[in-house]
C-alpha cells in the first residue's frame, strides 16, 4: 500500500468516507489502491469513467464528481454508486428517467456552490429551496437524494476554507429539518480534498474525495 494512503487512512475517522479521485491516474496505479482494500472511486469525467469502469474489478463504487452533462446520464445510470454533482432539477429528472430504465434507484448529491470563486458549478441557497419546492421533485422514484456536496475556494487561506465548509454544514442541517424531516437517508456531506480534508473533516464531512494526497501531483 502507498505511504500516502496509509498515512491517510489513519487520519479518516471511522464515520467518514473516503473517495479515492483517480482522474489521469492509471489502471495498474488504480489497481494498487484496490488491492489495500479500497473499493471508492471518483472520476470528474463521464468519458474516462466508462474507459475504466469495465477494467476494474466490478465490486468498485463508481462516483460521479464533476459537472454532469444531461446527454451524458445515460452511460452512467447502469452501474455509477453516487452522483455528487446535481446542479438542476433538470439533470435530477434525467437521472431519474435513466435509473428507471436501468431498475435502479440511483443516490444522489446536490452541489452547493459555497465558494468565493466564479468557476465553481453548484447551486445557491434560493437554488436549492426552489429544486427541492418544485412540484415535479415529488414524483421521481428513482432517484434519492442523500444529501450535499461542496468545493471550497482554493486559496492558502485555511479559516475562509473552514467558513464555506461551516456554511454547507449549516445548508445541510437546515434542509435536514424542513425538505429531509425524518428522511433516514439524508446524511451525507461530501466536502473536503487533497489540501483542505482535515478541515472538511472538523467542520463535519463524511465523504472526502481524494487524488493527489494519495498518487502525488497531476501530470496532465
Ligand atoms: C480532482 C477532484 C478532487 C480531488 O482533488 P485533489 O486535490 O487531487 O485531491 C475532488 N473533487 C473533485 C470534484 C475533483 O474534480
Amino acid at each position: 500500500m502507498s505511504s500516502n494512503l496509509t498515512k491517510i487512512l489513519t487520519e479518516i475517522p471511522a464515520n467518514v468516507k473516503l473517495v479515492v479521485v483517480t482522474k489521469t491516474r492509471s489502471i495498474d496505479e488504480i489497481l494498487i489502491v484496490y488491492n489495500s482494500g479500497v473499493l471508492d472511486f471518483g472520476e470528474n469525467k463521464v468519458q474516462e469513467l466508462l474507459s475504466k469502469q469495465p477494467l476494474l474489478p466490478p465490486d468498485v463504487n463508481w462516483h460521479l464528481i464533476g459537472h454532469l452533462q444531461t446527454n451524458k446520464v445515460k452511460y452512467i445510470a447502469p452501474f455509477v454508486h453516487l452522483i455528487h454533482s446535481v446542479d438542476s432539477l433538470k439533470l435530477l429528472l434525467e437521472i431519474n428517467n435513466q435509473a428507471k430504465k436501468n431498475n435502479r434507484i440511483i443516490d444522489c448529491l446536490l452541489q452547493v456552490y459555497i465558494a468565493k470563486e466564479e468557476t465553481k458549478f453548484g447551486l445557491d441557497n434560493a437554488e436549492i429551496i426552489s429544486l427541492l419546492s418544485s412540484e415535479s421533485i415529488s414524483n421521481l422514484q428513482n432517484v434519492r437524494i442523500t444529501g450535499l456536496m461542496g468545493m471550497a475556494t482554493f486559496t492558502d487561506n485555511t479559516n475562509q476554507i473552514r467558513l464555506e465548509f461551516r456554511k454547507l454544514k449549516e445548508i445541510f442541517k437546515e434542509l435536514k429539518a424542513t425538505f429531509f424531516s425524518g428522511k433516514e437517508y439524508f446524511t451525507q456531506i461530501s466536502m473536503g480534498m487533497s489540501g483542505d480534508y482535515k478541515i472538511a473533516i472538523e467542520e463535519g464531512s463524511t465523504i472526502v474525495r481524494i487524488g493527489t494526497a494519495i498518487f502525488g501531483e497531476r501530470k496532465r
